[in-house]
């Protein structure tokens, strides 16, 4: 470097500084604006306090007005099931049945198919064969003729006899009123249990879970799963014991009228104004992302 010239020093304008994102306070502001506003003749007004703006509804002050919402408190759902029992006061399986064994082998022909099919159905197969021992003595291809129309007659024709034959060797010929006895019966799980014991012996072991109750559940942020076990851990937390058993005919029956899958009848609906549902089709309330159907 030649002799005499020394280097430029930094302006200390501040303009090199690192600039803080942090805006300054008013009072500073003002404070430093003023005297340059009267060096240049300006008067420096006053600074007004800024009117709030008024604030436009977005996702996060919905969220903070939903903090604070419990979907699972006492007081939501006992009004949800006080609701329920004024919508649909006699609500009971619409399975047709005059034992525990015509319930059972209903219960079994109504995976996937509907009530009233499996009802046109049973009157005749139980006039033919009238007896349990009727049941066991068949293969199960000479009964898949009598149930074709209830679907995957092939799987139910082998659950119906095996239930059957299983109810003679280990049962003395009738059909035990506990979930892990009956859980030992071909083509019983546990949904096919609660119905049984439910409905027919009057014990509330567990809440049914069928399509009705696992979508309608999710949709009153009753769950957040998907899986029907797990479903119906959560309802038994949340519903109390003496329910159990007509919250699942009570939903059911919704189900059907109005909490349909496709396009529910929310205008019609008694616990509109209680329900968050993504997929309402009409809302007085607001709609919560996560009460879905499904997940
Ligand atoms: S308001 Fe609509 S989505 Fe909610 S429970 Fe009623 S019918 Fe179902």
């Amino acid at each position: 470097m030649p002799r005499g010239i020394t280097p430029r020093q930094p302006s200390r304008s501040g303009r090199h500084d690192k600039v803080s994102s942090k805006p300054l306070p008013a009072k500073v502001r003002a404070k430093r604006v003023a005297p340059v506003l009267k060096k240049v003749g300006k008067i420096a007004a006053p600074i007004a306090p800024r009117k709030a703006a008024a604030k436009e509804p977005t996702a996060k002050t919905a969220a903070a007005t939903r903090k604070g919402y419990n979907p699972l408190a006492p007081e939501r759902v006992n009004e949800i099931l006080n609701r329920l029992d004024q919508r649909y006061p006699a609500a009971t399986c619409a399975l047709h049945h005059n034992s525990a064994w015509e319930l059972l082998v209903a219960t079994i022909l109504s995976a996937q198919c509907t009530d009233v099919r499996v009802n046109m159905v049973t009157p005749v197969l139980f006039q033919k064969y009238p007896t349990i021992e009727h049941f066991a003595a068949l293969q199960p291809e000479e009964l898949e003729p009598d149930i074709r129309s209830t679907g995957f007659f092939r799987n139910k024709s082998k659950s119906v006899v095996g239930a059957a034959r299983k109810l003679l060797s280990d049962f003395g010929g009738q059909v035990p009123r506990t979930m892990d006895e009956l859980l030992q019966i071909p083509g019983v799980a546990r949904k096919t249990a609660n119905v049984v014991l439910g409905t027919w012996f009057k014990i509330a072991d567990g809440v049914v879970v069928d399509t009705h109750v696992q979508r309608i559940s999710r949709r009153l942020e009753l769950t957040k799963n998907d899986d029907p076990q797990k479903i119906e851990q959560d309802l038994m937390k949340v519903i109390p014991r003496d329910k159990w058993i007509v919250f699942a005919h009570q939903i059911i029956l919704h189900g059907r009228a109005l909490c349909i899958a496709r396009k529910p009848k929310c205008a019609d609906c008694p616990l509109e104004n209680l329900c968050h549902a993504a997929d309402k089709t009409w809302s007085t309330v607001e709609i919560h992302k996560s009460a879905l159907a499904s997940g």
